[in-house]
């Protein structure tokens, strides 16, 4: 159990909290969570627990994100796992900075813009259309793992591009030999 200090008696408590709605800010936004909250047994001020303090913030930054709909970290992680990418591969892949989703996975409140974009991620074919275009920038291990998730995950989506892949091909050989007939 976590320590209570009272600063008004300098004296430390294990104390079995309580929960109280209160009002916090964020991003300029008013929310109310039911705060982790205990008071002195002694003088009833206010008991201090930065471990306390934590939760209460992490969870006024939930309901931030469940009142603006904005992806929850684990829904984040679940999204990117889709993949089988690292965190620093999807932050490539999406043009962010490479520490970004780490953050994001960690409880950093997102803004709306890379939420969104986040979320489309969640359609294979909208990462896949990505990720052709920003692999490059990927070490070649992470492409390789992605390269095994997507063709294990979505053997439909890779089948139907190779398929017009070798369709143009032939075509093309098709064409190129019919001039040499000619
Ligand atoms: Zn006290």
């Amino acid at each position: 159990m976590d320590s209570w200090i009272c600063v008004e008696c300098s004296k430390k408590f294990d104390i079995v909290p309580v929960f109280e709605p209160e009002e916090y800010e964020v991003k300029g936004k008013k929310v109310v969570i039911k705060a982790e909250k205990a008071k002195c047994p002694c003088c009833g001020e206010p008991l201090v627990n930065n471990a306390a303090d934590s939760r209460n913030f992490e969870k006024a930054y939930r309901e931030y994100r469940k009142e603006e709909n904005l992806l929850m970290p684990e829904e984040i992680k679940q999204i990117r796992q889709q993949y089988g990418i690292t965190q620093v591969g999807f932050s490539r892949v999406l043009g962010f900075g490479d520490k970004t989703i780490a953050r994001y996975e960690n409880g950093a409140l997102q803004d709306t813009a890379p939420n969104n974009l986040i979320l489309l991620m969640k359609n294979e074919k909208n990462f896949i259309e990505l990720w052709e275009k920003r692999k490059d920038l990927l070490d070649p291990k992470d492409v390789q793992n992605v390269e095994r998730t997507l063709s294990s995950k979505y053997p439909t989506v890779k089948i139907d591009w190779n398929a017009v892949f070798n369709y143009n091909s032939l075509d093309t050989l098709y064409k190129v030999k019919g001039v040499n007939l000619v």
